[in-house]
C-alpha cells in the first residue's frame, strides 16, 4: 500500500518544530482548508505512523519529521540524581543503557520486549508513549474498513466491539508506559506557550479515540525519572502471539523496593487491556511494609484482573487476556522478590 501525498516539514530545533506546529496544526490556523482534522502528524521513528498511513487510517496534509532535532536525543543524569530521557531516544538505547539497567531496570526490560531489534533501532520512547490505540476493527486497510462501516474512531457512529456504546475502547498497546508509571515518571511537553511538565499518569484519558491530552500544536520533549524511583527491583511480563515480534495483548510491570526484608514500596501497572496504561489502584497500599508470599501476590493478581477491561479489540479472547493479567501479576511479584 502506497503512502498518501503530504508536505514534509523538517525542523532542526524544538523552537522550529513549535513554529511549524503553530503554523500548520489545526488549532492554530485561520485558513479553513488547514482546519480539517488530522491536518498534521508528527513522525519520530515512524514504525507505527508509516504503517497506519499506508492503511489510510489518516491522511495528513503535513508530516512534521522531528528526527533531526538533536536536543531531543539521549539519556542524561540530572543534578538531583534522577534521569532525563529525550523523546527521540531509541528503544535500543533505552534497552542497552547501563545507567537504566542498573537503576531503573524495569524500563530497560520493557523496552527490550518491543517489536524486534531492527524496529527498536528506529522506534523512539516518545513514539511509544504517544502510540495510537489499536483495535482489530480499525487497524485495517481502507477497503476493509469501508466494507465493515466506519466506527466511532473514524468519524462513524457505531462500535463493533461494544455495540450501543458511545465510547471507543481501542486498546493502548505501548510497552514502556506501564514501566514508566511504576517509576512515577513525568513528561515534558513543549507548546506555543513554553514547556509544561506533568505526571505520565495524567497524560492518558481512558478514551480509545482521544487517548492522550497532547494538543495538536504540542510536542512531547522529555521523560523524567525521579531519583526516588531508582533501585526498584522490576519485572515485566508480556503476552503476545509471536514471541519474536508483536504488540502486547496483556502486560504487567511490577516494581518493588525492599527494606529489612519487607517491601517498603511496590507498584503494579498494566497495559494492552484498556484504552490507557494503568497503575493498579490499591496495589501499592497492599504491598507497603509486607513480605510477599503466594497469598498476597494472588490477591494483587485478582485486583489487577479487576482493573483490566479487555474487549474484542485484539487477538485472543478477553477472558484469556484478563486471566493472563492475573497470572502475570502474581508471577511478576513473586519473581521480583528473587531479583
Ligand atoms: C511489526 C511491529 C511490531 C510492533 N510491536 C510493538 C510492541 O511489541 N510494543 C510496542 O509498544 N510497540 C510495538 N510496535 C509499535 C512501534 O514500533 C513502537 O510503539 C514505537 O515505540 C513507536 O515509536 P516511533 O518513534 O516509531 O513512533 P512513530 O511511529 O513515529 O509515532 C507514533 C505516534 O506517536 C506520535 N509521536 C511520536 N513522537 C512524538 C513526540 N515526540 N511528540 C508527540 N507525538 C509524537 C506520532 O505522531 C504517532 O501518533 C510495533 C510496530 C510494528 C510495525
Ligand atoms: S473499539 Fe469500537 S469505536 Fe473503537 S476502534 Fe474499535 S470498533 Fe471502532
Amino acid at each position: 500500500m502506497s503512502l498518501p501525498a503530504f508536505k514534509l516539514l523538517r525542523p532542526r530545533t524544538v523552537a522550529d518544530a513549535i513554529e511549524f506546529l503553530a503554523k500548520y496544526s489545526r488549532d492554530e490556523v485561520q485558513d479553513k482548508e488547514r482546519q480539517s482534522p488530522g491536518h498534521l502528524r508528527i513522525i519520530a521513528g515512524g514504525t507505527d505512523l508509516i504503517p497506519s498511513m499506508r492503511q489510510r487510517l489518516f491522511e495528513p496534509q503535513c508530516v512534521l519529521d522531528i528526527r533531526h532535532i538533536a536536543e531531543l536525543k539521549g539519556i542524561e543524569p540530572q543534578q538531583d540524581c534522577g534521569i532525563s530521557i529525550g523523546a527521540l531516544t531509541t528503544l535500543s538505547a533505552v534497552e542497552h543503557s547501563t545507567v537504566l539497567q542498573e537503576r531503573f531496570s524495569v524500563l530497560s526490560a520493557a523496552a527490550a520486549t518491543v517489536a524486534s531489534p531492527v524496529i527498536r533501532n528506529m522506534a523512539t520512547i516518545g513514539g511509544n508513549i504517544c502510540l495510537d490505540t489499536r483495535c482489530l476493527w480499525y487497524n485495517q486497510s481502507l477497503t476493509w474498513r469501508k466494507a465493515c462501516g466506519y466506527c466511532i474512531k473514524k468519524d462513524g457512529d457505531l462500535c463493533h466491539v461494544a455495540p450501543g456504546g458511545t465510547k471507543c475502547w481501542a486498546a493502548f498497546s505501548g510497552d514502556t508506559p506501564p514501566a514508566l508509571l511504576c517509576l512515577s515518571a513525568e513528561i515534558e511537553i513543549a507548546g506555543p506557550s513554553g514547556l509544561r511538565r506533568m505526571p505520565l499518569s495524567d497524560f492518558y484519558t481512558g478514551l480509545g479515540d482521544s487517548y492522550r491530552v497532547l494538543k495538536s500544536n504540542e510536542l512531547l520533549t522529555r521523560i523524567f525519572l525521579p531519583a526516588e524511583s531508582a533501585g526498584y527491583r522490576g519485572v515485566y511480563r508480556k503476552l503476545r502471539i509471536r514471541g519474536s515480534i508483536d504488540y502486547p495483548l496483556a502486560e504487567v510491570a511490577a516494581a518493588l523496593k525492599r527494606e529489612n526484608g519487607h517491601e517498603k514500596e511496590g507498584r503494579v501497572a498494566i497495559t494492552a487491556v484498556n484504552p490507557s496504561p494503568m497503575l493498579v489502584k490499591g496495589a501499592a497500599q497492599m504491598l507497603q511494609g509486607k513480605r510477599i508470599d503466594e497469598v498476597l501476590a494472588s490477591a494483587i493478581g485478582d485486583l489487577a484482573a479487576k482493573t483490566a477491561k479487555p474487549l474484542t479489540t485484539s487477538a485472543l479472547t478477553p477472558e484469556y487476556r484478563r486471566e493472563m493479567i492475573r497470572v502475570f501479576t502474581r508471577r511478576a511479584l513473586l519473581d521480583a522478590t528473587k531479583n
